[in-house]
């Protein structure tokens, strides 16, 4: 834990270390959920799904690694038992239990939406007081917008390739 930068935190730490951790639980859900998504996936477009949601599961890997960092900077402990990840986690577990690509795709989808607003929250309540966590939820946001966008396109593509067959 480093004192000094804990004193200048201008609000309540251990708050803070709680949204920390729910933000936490939420990412290593949401790189299961890609994981394992990404091993089932079935139909149109799927290779090109695959690599998607393989590179999305490292990319939420990396998100709860940089927020384990500022938990225990914070002389906070990252969530010990994963057994807690799902009633910690803001945004809900939606597991894979339909391969079929547009379901996956609406899927992962509906949990980057999820994560775009709790990193928004996380932001607007560390303005101003916290600009380390603030810094630290801008970098994941501008990530989960581009993971949305990324997805949205795919399935774009799927429902044109699906209308439109022969182009
Ligand atoms: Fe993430
Ligand atoms: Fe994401
Ligand atoms: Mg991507």
């Amino acid at each position: 834990m480093g004192t000094r930068g804990r004193e200048i935190v201008g609000m309540d730490v251990s708050e803070l270390l709680t949204l920390l951790n729910k933000a936490f639980a939420s990412e290593w859900l949401a790189y299961y959920q890609y994981w394992l998504g990404a091993k089932l996936v079935k139909g149109p477009m799927k290779d090109a799904v695959a690599a998607e949601l393989t590179l999305h599961a490292t990319e939420e890997l990396a998100h709860a690694n940089l927020l384990a960092g500022r938990i225990l900077q914070l002389g906070g402990t990252p969530v010990l038992e994963p057994r807690d990840w799902y009633e910690l986690s803001p945004c809900a577990y939606d597991a894979p239990a339909d391969p079929f690509v547009g379901t996956l795709l609406d899927q992962n989808i509906a949990g980057e939406q999820c994560a775009i607003s709790a990193y928004k929250n996380l932001m607007d309540i560390t303005k101003d007081k916290d600009m380390v966590t603030y810094n630290l939820a801008l970098t994941i946001l501008t990530q989960e917008v581009e993971h949305e966008e990324d997805l949205q396109s795919l399935k774009e593509d799927l429902d044109l390739l699906v209308n439109h067959p022969r182009g």
